[in-house]
């Protein structure tokens, strides 16, 4: 199986550029900080798209690090042209139907979960795993990946930008900060010095194996690990648990959302203790307890906030952040991973568009295609968790179920960038560069 449309193509989107070019062809040099998603998607394309790449991170060695990851059908369809769908799909969960029920445990939709949807595949699969296949896919395409790299400066010139990574300065044409919700390219680029705020919630995660941990002996738990995937949801009062098995219902991830207003920095290490995560669920439908129990040891993950920046790009406009950096998400969004990936391939397009001469212009281009979207996004994931967080007894089917919108899942980063760059790069050269505006109102969920 090689996905749903086929292997990975060097088809033109009518534009008249390769969506494969020759390596190197662009002139462009493009420095990326970062090898997460966001970092790696941006190599990739970039590679793609014949600019000159290399990745500066901070990581001395790679892990397979986290736990469950959603990439939605918008992100599946850039991973399917990459060639990477049959190795992405063999790790994925295949779940047929979304089950999400009220704390008593009764059930309150019965979603089924179409995949491909909108001509595309979506990937939930372990981070670590994904995170590691697109890694090496990178280096195999000749991405050189510098490790153990500690950016701690940035600069521009009218016609260079660069960094300085261990002491050393490196140059390029374009700087791209893929450095995570952490991102000290906020600060340094941007001057934003915003502290994250806790959003007023925080997660427990885990991911283990099912029968290492007796969930197939226990008469609660043992209906999630029967030799397919399943999705199960429980939503209550400010809280909501999600439970989803992967590998044939031999993998479990739970993740369970709940008030939390502790200020404590991001970390996906945090230890988290069992008693505090059970007290959540007390009166709860007893399968959530008995789950939740199984789990060896948790991640105590405090969900902060950041208001939206008002740019993400330098006033040279050669130095551009993209995924978390830019813009972090709630996992209720099941977003901030696609996001960041359709960053990254966006910003390869224009910079191919554009070409070495007009780099700030591409860069310019990039952020007014992308912000607006971005934010709808986030909204979105806000949305969702008041959907469920504030639920009445008597909402039921639509009213609580995950929406799928295709202005988010049909979307197509790299086809979109080639068709607007054109206008946009046109109006700014024409109009002179105006921040992009945050869109007015949230979109209904379901919209
Ligand atoms: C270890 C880890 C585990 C995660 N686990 C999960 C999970 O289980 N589920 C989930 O949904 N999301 C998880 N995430 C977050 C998720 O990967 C991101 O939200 C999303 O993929 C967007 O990725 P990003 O590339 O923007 O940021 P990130 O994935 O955070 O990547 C940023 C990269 O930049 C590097 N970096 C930071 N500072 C510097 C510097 N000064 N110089 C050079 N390099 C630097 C970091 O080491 C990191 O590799 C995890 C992230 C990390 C880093």
């Amino acid at each position: 199986m090689s996905g749903v449309n086929g292997a990975s193509s060097s088809d033109h989107h009518g534009t008249g550029f390769a969506q494969v070019a020759p390596p190197n062809s662009t002139g462009v040099k493009v420095i990326i900080v970062g090898a997460g998603f966001a970092g790696l998607g941006c190599a990739v394309e970039s590679k793609r798209k014949g600019h000159d790449v290399l990745i500066l991170e901070k990581f001395k060695e790679l892990k397979a690090l986290g736990d469950i990851i959603s990439f939605g059908n918008n992100a599946g369809r850039i991973f399917e042209r990459w060639g990477l769908h049959d190795k992405f799909w063999a790790v994925s969960s295949h779940v047929k139907t979304l089950m999400i029920h009220n704390a008593k445990g009764e059930l309150l939709v019965e979603q089924p979960n179409p995949d491909p949807l909108f001509g595309a595949y979506a990937y939930n699969a372990h981070r670590g795993e994904l995170h590691t296949m697109l890694f090496e896919y990178a280096q195999s395409l000749g991405v050189e990946i510098r490790l153990g790299q500690d950016v701690s400066e940035y600069w521009e010139t009218e016609t260079e930008a660069g960094v300085i990574s261990n002491g050393e300065r490196v140059a390029g044409d374009v700087v791209v900060g893929a450095d995570g919700v952490r991102s000290t390219a906020r600060t340094l680029v941007l001057g934003y010095e915003d502290k994250p705020k806790s959003s007023g919630y925080a997660v427990y995660r885990a991911w283990f194996d099912c029968a290492e941990q007796g969930v197939d002996k226990d008469p609660l738990t043992s209906f999630i690990c029967q030799g397919k995937d399943l999705f199960y949801g429980w939503i209550g009062p400010d809280v909501h648990f999600l439970a989803h098995s992967s590998r044939d219902g031999k993998k479990l991830a739970n993740v369970i959302t709940h008030k939390d207003d502790a200020d404590i920095a991001e970390s996906w290490s945090f230890p988290g203790k069992m008693e505090d995560c059970l007290k959540i669920v007390e009166g709860w439908d007893p399968r959530c307890a008995a789950l939740l129990s199984k789990a060896p040891s948790l991640v105590d993950w405090k969900l902060v906030y950041r208001d939206p920046m008002p740019t993400w790009i330098s006033p040279g406009a050669r130095l551009a952040l993209i995924g978390d950096a830019a813009h972090p998400f709630l996992p209720t969004s099941q977003q901030g991973a696609s996001q960041a990936l359709e960053d990254g391939v966006a910003l390869a397009v224009v910079l191919q568009l554009a070409g070495k001469k007009n780099v700030p212009t591409a860069v310019r281009a990039w952020e007014k295609m992308r912000y607006q979207r971005v934010r709808r996004a986030q909204l979105l994931g806000e949305s969702v968790r008041d959907m469920w967080h504030k639920a009445k007894p008597e909402d039921k089917g639509q009213a609580v179920a995950l929406p799928r919108p295709e202005w988010l899942l049909g979307h197509d980063a790299e086809k979109h960038a080639y068709e607007v760059y054109d206008s946009v790069a046109k109006e700014i050269l024409e109009k002179g560069y105006e921040r992009p505006t945050l869109p007015v109102a949230v979109p209904p969920v379901g919209a």
